[in-house]
């Protein structure tokens, strides 16, 4: 067994994503997102969301598709465009591609590859990076295609914020119905608008007949949860309810049940237990001095293992306690503040347990997709089920 391990639950990715299909059942089809080597979970978990109720997925290069096509064969969707000199690569993968964009298209189709291709258009109602910000090339887009060898069977966008009391949400949904005024939207098989805080928080749209969704399938229910009872949060409360008729903002959902498991956890061994006197300084730069006599816990884990360098009150468990970090945390070694309890054979959990994915991400100064990502692919992965 190496000394830091990263476990992925894999019946957790199963029910996560059966949890999800059972909730969601107005959705014909939930397209998993699965860049970033899952979110740094690997392609080994396909085939439990599969299980779960997944329908699709979606990586965002042609590299990552090879990666996950020795897992599935499951419809794929490649999220950013693909290099027209990559298109024999493509077809081999089945991957479903994205248009954004004129120039793009029409090369696309100048090419003429014997591989019927399906798409999906991109629109861009709001978030200015890829695609169609323009209604009347969203016809023509359609036109071109009808009469080319691939077939349209996707458009989707994507939220830039997630619209809890903040009007941009709507804006975007309303340009989006804008943009496609003029194409018959039914005639599309998958509509899909938003990622994950979008399903929860938010009813669904309208047009949309399918929904992708990322760090929610890992096990991370990001609903925005109510405000607490105090004081300043009861004017919270009336400062949204305020906006909520102002702007004629649409129903947000908060505190929505929906249990999921997150999948991963992060674990390390001790290297060496040592007593500290008051006034010794601790770890590169001396940067840190002991305030008084401590045991401390030297751990093999530092930035080489993903956790970045930063240190905003980061903890460890053993047993059932916390430990906080103290002084730098180095390449590859840092140390806990630990107390007479722990012994030389405790296994130490840095993700997981009482260390939910929001206290490792603060602590690191990360975000939540990028913590897993960073860990999950700097680290020996190990599946359970
Ligand atoms: C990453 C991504 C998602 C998934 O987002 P989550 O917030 O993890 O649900 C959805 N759509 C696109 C286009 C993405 O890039």
């Amino acid at each position: 067994m190496p000394d830091t391990v990263v476990e992925i639950n894999l019946s957790h990715i199963r029910s996560n994503a059966a949890a999800i299909a059972a909730r969601y059942p107005m959705y014909d089809c939930l397209i998993g997102v699965v860049k970033g080597d899952a979110y740094g979970h690997g392609y080994a978990v396909v085939q439990a969301m599969r299980d779960g109720g997944v329908g699709m997925f979606a990586v965002s290069s042609v590299d990552e598709a090879h990666d996950f096509r020795r897992y599935s064969d499951a419809p794929l969707l490649c999220l950013q465009p693909v290099s027209l000199d990559r298109l024999d690569e493509a077809a081999e993968l089945s991957l479903t591609l994205p248009v954004g964009d004129m120039t793009y298209l029409r090369a696309l189709i100048a090419r003429a590859h014997p591989y019927p291709f399906a798409i999906h258009l991109q629109v861009d109602a709001g978030f200015n990076r890829l695609g169609f910000k323009d209604a009347c090339e969203i016809e023509q887009a359609l036109a071109l295609l009808r009469s080319s060898p691939y077939r349209v069977e996707g458009i989707y966008q994507h939220f830039a914020t997630a619209g809890v009391f903040d009007p941009y949400y709507d804006r975007q949904a309303a340009r989006f119905s804008e943009l496609t005024e003029g194409i018959d939207l039914h005639a599309i098989p998958l509509v899909h608008l938003g990622s994950g805080v979008a399903l929860l928080a938010h009813d669904k749209p309208d047009a949309a007949t399918a929904t992708r969704m990322g760090l929610i399938l890992y096990g991370y229910n990001i609903t925005p949860t109510s405000y607490g009872g105090g004081v300043k949060d009861r004017l919270r409360d009336l400062r949204d309810r305020y906006y909520q008729k102002k702007y004629r903002l649409s129903a947000t959902y908060r505190d929505v049940e929906l249990v999921l498991h997150p999948a991963m956890r992060m674990y390390t061994r001790i290297l060496q237990l040592k007593n500290v006197t008051a006034g010794e300084h601790i770890g590169y730069n001396a940067a840190y001095t002991a305030p008084k006599d401590m045991r401390i816990a030297v751990l093999p884990v530092g930035y080489c293992n993903g956790i970045g360098h930063e240190d905003h009150g980061r903890m460890v468990q053993i047993g059932d306690n916390l430990y906080p970090v103290v002084g730098e945390i180095g390449m590859n070694m840092l140390c806990v503040k630990v107390d007479d309890s722990v012994m030389p054979d405790d296994r130490v959990t840095l993700l997981g347990g009482r260390i939910t994915l929001g206290m490792f991400a603060r602590a690191a100064g990360m975000g939540l997709a990028e913590a897993l990502l960073l860990i999950g692919k700097n680290n020996p992965r190990v599946y359970v089920n």
